[in-house]
């Protein structure tokens, strides 16, 4: 029943459009009785596939706290290709599951010094920095390792833009560099990202330009750079047009080509492009209701919500596209909830979404393209509801 059964005869022929419809079709003839996220492992191939033709020779380092479901990872070692770590235990799961200790990059920029040392006796040689300290752990506990310093963005027009939180700003740079040095450490180049969900490649412009400037300084200043990471911020479709994945990645190459000239090392970190539409999740509405007699928008209680595995509706910042059987029945505007007490647990109220009017308590609620940030984002158990289970078909 639930049994995976590879066809290598269509697997990468077949259209994505079509290749949902095997995960759809299978929720629609399934039972679960909690919210479950199906994922078609075959996608995931597909869309590595996709990106790396338009990527040419960089190398996809898959972030992995997109989605760290086994068979994704398995999927994508035998695809060839890399990871990028956050921890010692996404290091751990990829080793277990066949990556090589050369092709993991640690890429977070707040270490456990211990796991640094794991990740260094385990073989790991490339790491990324952005502070003094961060430098001094390294040096201490994987000396002579590669260090890529990780820069700041400021211009992000992504849809999830990752902020201030990461990166050092261009002044720094060169000092970090030249500190990664004195350490014993070899400073290799810069990674950077431009934000979570960055829908067209034109908006990479500017923050390549910023990048490019600070690379043009450090080659000035002496330092002989031969690494460039681009990050992640490939796009997934939730409605909105997007640029296909090969169109994409090629369209982000041209820009990088076009101000770092012949870069011999480019690594490209994606999380979402890869895994989000290898996904879609069966849910159920709990309840329809209306707070008044003449409330003029439903409230719609899914058994699902921001603590079990749609945290990414947080200031309705990715609006997911919802599928029911009554779709060919009139829609109207809905504010959509989770089902805990937590009066956070809203997904969409400042911008309701529409929904058949004949929705009620029992029907099945598909969500598109839910295959990253959805299992890994979701609480172990808040309220008592379990987490997001997951099925690989
Ligand atoms: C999360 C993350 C990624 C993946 O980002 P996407 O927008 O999902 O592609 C890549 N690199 C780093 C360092 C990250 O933290």
């Amino acid at each position: 029943m639930n049994v995976h059964t590879p066809d290598a005869r269509g697997a990468f022929a077949v259209p994505t459009s079509m290749r949902y419809n095997a995960v759809e079709n299978y929720i629609r003839n399934t039972t679960f009785d909690r919210p479950t996220l199906v994922l078609d492992t075959d996608i995931v191939a597909q869309h590595y596939q996709q990106l790396k033709a338009g990527l040419g020779n960089a190398n996809i380092h898959y972030a992995v706290k997109a989605n760290p479901t086994r068979e994704i990872i398995e999927t994508l070692v035998a695809q060839g290709s890399h990871f990028d770590a956050a921890s010692r235990g996404e290091i751990e799961l990829c080793l277990s599951l066949g990556a090589q200790p050369s092709d993991i990059s640690f890429g977070n920029t707040v270490k456990r010094a211990s796991d640094i040392a794991f990740a260094y006796h385990a073989g790991i040689t490339l790491f990324a920095a952005d502070a003094e300290e961060e430098l001094e752990k390294l040096a201490e506990h994987a000396p002579k390792s590669e260090v890529y310093i990780r820069l700041i963005v400021d211009a992000s027009e992504a849809d999830w833009p990752l902020s201030r939180k990461f990166g050092c700003a261009r002044d720094k740079a060169l000092s970090l560099l030249g500190y990664a040095r004195d350490l014993g450490l070899k400073p290799v180049g810069f990674s950077f990202h431009v934000g979570s969900q960055t829908r067209r490649s034109a908006m990479w412009t500017v923050t390549l330009d910023q990048i490019a400037q600070v690379w043009t300084d450090a080659h000035a200043a002496g330092f002989e750079l031969d690494l460039l990471n681009i990050g992640g911020g490939f796009p997934a479709f939730y409605g909105e047009e997007i640029e296909g994945p090969t169109a994409y990645a090629a369209g982000v190459m041209k820009l990088v080509h076009a101000r770092f000239g012949n870069v011999p090392r480019i690594m490209a970190e994606p999380g979402r492009g890869l895994v989000a539409e290898a996904g879609m999740i069966a849910a159920e509405v709990l309840l329809v209701s209306k707070k008044s007699n003449n409330d003029t928008h439903r409230w719609v209680y899914l058994d699902i919500g921001k603590f079990s595995g749609l945290a990414e509706t947080m200031d309705e910042a990715i609006r997911y596209q919802f599928v029911t059987d009554r779709d060919h029945e009139d829609t109207g505007a809905c504010i959509l909830a989770g089902p805990s007490c937590d009066s956070a647990d809203v997904l969409y109220e400042l911008r309701p979404v529409q929904l058949p009017l004949g929705l009620k308590s029992g029907d099945k609620i598909m969500i598109r393209n839910c295959g990253a940030y959805t299992s890994s984002y979701s609480s172990v158990g808040f309220n008592g509801f379990p987490p997001l289970a997951v099925e690989v078909i």
